[in-house]
């Protein structure tokens, strides 16, 4: 089995090394992931810029690695389209430092990464721990480990997008495995404001609603001292109002048509 490792947090980063030694047990193993800290930039790609590639000396003997001028889908979209030599079998993205729950996947270039190898058709995995110290990477990346040995055994359906969140809590109190769906209204951001003496400056922070009433969120799992793992997909678009609209909309185009061409 071919993996692609890549994160957001920067190809030196502890979660992801830790990540690819494991999966390098029982798999061939290439990192390719930002060369820098790109978290929260989502799915962001880096257009009209030239991208530099360089090769790293690995941080575990026997793993390839390279290091991005770009973001997490710049560096996952270069993996897998020049980088490696063959295709690919999964992308996994992460040990990230900080969980991505709730509306968190819409700007997480963790699971940005993991969706930029989705959109080509490989199975992806984004990985995410709450608290970013050993032994709780090792626990992860283990599981990880093994969940992907079953999917090997199994066969990797070519459509497998998962969000993966580990419990801030050692590997004996977690509770259970859940697989849930994102929490919606899962956060609450707030504009500071601030001023440096010459003028105003406005910082949003960001903060996870952890009350869920929902049982089959995600947060709510985690919140619960459980794994949860969350099968994603990519349909944005909302069917729910298409009649409205269509209503809405009637004759539009004619009524501007109209101003114009009497
Ligand atoms: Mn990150």
């Amino acid at each position: 089995m071919k993996i692609l490792v890549s994160n957001d947090d920067g190809v030196y980063a502890d979660g992801l090394w830790i990540l690819a030694r494991h999966l390098s047990q029982i798999a061939e193993v290439t990192v390719v992931a930002p060369d820098r800290e790109q978290s929260a930039v989502g799915t962001a790609v880096t257009l009209r810029k030239p991208l530099r590639v360089q090769k790293i000396s690995p941080l575990h003997p026997g793993i390839e690695a390279y290091g991005v001028e770009g973001t997490p889908s710049d560096s996952v979209i270069l993996a897998l389209g020049k980088v490696l030599p063959e295709r690919a079998d999964l992308v996994v993205s992460g040990i990230n430092q900080g969980s991505n729950l709730g509306e968190d996947v819409l700007i997480s270039g963790t699971v940005g990464a993991a969706l930029s190898g989705y959109l080509r058709g490989f199975p992806a995995i984004a990985v995410s721990t709450g608290k970013w110290c050993e032994p709780y990477f090792s626990y992860a990346a283990e599981f990880v480990t093994l969940l992907v040995k079953r999917l090997g055994a199994a066969g990797i359906p070519s459509n497998l997008f998962l969000n993966i969140n580990m419990p801030d809590l050692p590997i004996q109190d977690i509770k259970g495995l859940k697989i849930t769906r994102l929490a919606m209204k899962s956060h609450v951001n707030t504009v500071e404001e601030g001023h440096d003496g010459r003028k105003a400056y406005y910082m949003l922070t960001r903060q996870s609603v952890n009350s869920q009433e929902d049982k089959r969120t995600d947060i709510w799992a985690v919140d619960q001292g459980n794994i949860s793992i969350t099968p994603l997909h990519l349909f944005l678009e909302n069917r729910i109002p298409a009649r409205l609209l269509e209503n809405l909309t009637l004759g539009l185009l004619d009524e501007l048509k109209s101003r114009h061409f009497q």
